[in-house]
């Protein structure tokens, strides 16, 4: 997702979660000059190569000219689609995603094993092959789907309300947000999904329990609005996510951590007897930050965002946390008033002349970490 627009003051704005109310600021701000906000994706060329956008009567964002060409990897681009969580311009509309499975397929059980290698295979990064137009561009599997829509409705509120809310406001605030992702290729939003007409629905709730019965089946164990409920599961799945949990989170189990959450699809199936059954046909657990419910994709990340968020809250309100939705070469940013750095663990893929911290080795301390936060106060 890679869509901002930047004023001329220099102020960065972020489309995608704008209320039409936010728009009508910005449309009184701009009021009738030309040449005031240009796409985020040509910032640093002169003024008259940058690409201007002006607000409609209707608030849509209307270039000011013909023959654009934004620069690879933006959202607003034609080209090349280089993003694969795309929203455009509105808080109101839908998100576009490209995913790497059919959610509404589930496949035989047998076929099962290989069907969730064939989910882990790509993630947002890696790029594949679409067959016929012979262009690279990206698509999301399980995991990272989960990520986009988890990190895209903290920005929202972040952004749009500037506020981080509770683990369970924000849990609300991404199911608002699931019934706005739409898979491309499906005619409906991730939240609609139902067993009547899908024979299938999505889930992100609170990760209780997975394990095996006294008759040897295994059942997932969910909280949803305080409630607790359980659902059958095939072992070969329920053993194959405790592993991938326990490879990304240094071999913790999913059991010893209450921030843990569980998202995923559950099926309606019908059994040779002709009753009917539920079962969690693709499933991911994950850690996320204690307080505020935000993904974390490790244990260094969970470490680094509960620093910041608990840095926020104790030391200075000003200083805010900017995760980007989609992976990127760092980890996060500290947004202030008077200035912006990133924060990335280990090596970023490429140098920028940004103002940047290393949290790992010898820098991975809260000390260093706040000394980093509070240079970009000053
Ligand atoms: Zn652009």
């Amino acid at each position: 997702m890679n869509n901002k627009m930047i004023l001329n003051n220099g102020q960065i704005i972020y489309p995608s979660y704008m209320s039409n109310e936010d728009k009508n600021k910005l449309k009184t701000f701009i009021a009738n000059r030309n040449n005031v906000m240009y796409c985020g994706c040509k910032a640093d060329v002169p003024d008259e190569e940058k690409l201007y956008y002006r607000l409609s009567a209707d608030n849509k964002f209307i270039p000011l000219h013909k023959g654009y060409k934004h620069a690879v990897g933006c959202d607003r681009s034609s080209e090349k689609r280089s993003s694969a969580f795309i929203t455009l311009d509105s808080s109101d509309d839908y998100i576009a995603t490209y995913l790497r499975f059919n959610p509404l397929n589930f496949t035989p059980p047998v076929k099962q094993r290989k069907l969730a290698q064939e989910d882990e295979n790509t993630n947002s990064n890696n790029e594949v092959i679409s067959k016929g137009k012979k262009i690279k561009e990206p698509f999301l599997n399980l995991e990272n789907l989960i990520r986009c829509i988890n990190i895209d409705a903290y920005m929202e509120r972040l952004i749009g309300k500037g506020i981080v809310l509770s683990r369970d406001y924000f849990l609300n605030a991404i199911k608002g947000r699931i019934k706005k992702v739409k898979v491309v290729g499906m005619d409906k939003s991730l939240g609609s999904l139902n067993y009547e007409n899908d024979w299938c629905t999505f889930f992100y709730c609170k990760f209780i329990d997975l394990s095996k019965n006294e008759k040897g089946y295994w059942n997932l164990t969910l909280e949803n609005n305080g409630k607790t409920f359980r659902i059958g599961i095939r072992e070969e799945i329920a053993e194959k996510q405790i592993e991938k949990f326990q490879k990304a989170y240094c071999g913790d189990l999913p059991y010893s951590d209450k921030s843990v959450m569980a998202a995923g699809f559950i099926y309606k199936r019908i059994s040779k007897k002709m009753k009917e059954y539920y079962t969690v046909g693709r499933l991911h657990l994950f850690k996320t930050t204690y307080n505020e419910g935000v993904y974390c994709c490790d244990n260094v990340e969970k470490e680094l965002y509960e620093i910041i968020f608990n840095y926020i809250k104790h030391r200075n309100t000003q200083a805010r946390l900017y995760i980007p939705v989609e992976y990127t070469n760092y980890n996060c940013e500290i947004v202030t008033k008077k200035d912006r750095g990133k924060i990335y663990v280990g090596s970023p893929k490429y140098t920028s002349e940004e103002k940047a911290f290393n949290y790992s080795g010898e820098n991975a301390t809260i000390e260093q970490l706040v000394k980093f936060i509070d240079s970009l106060l000053v």
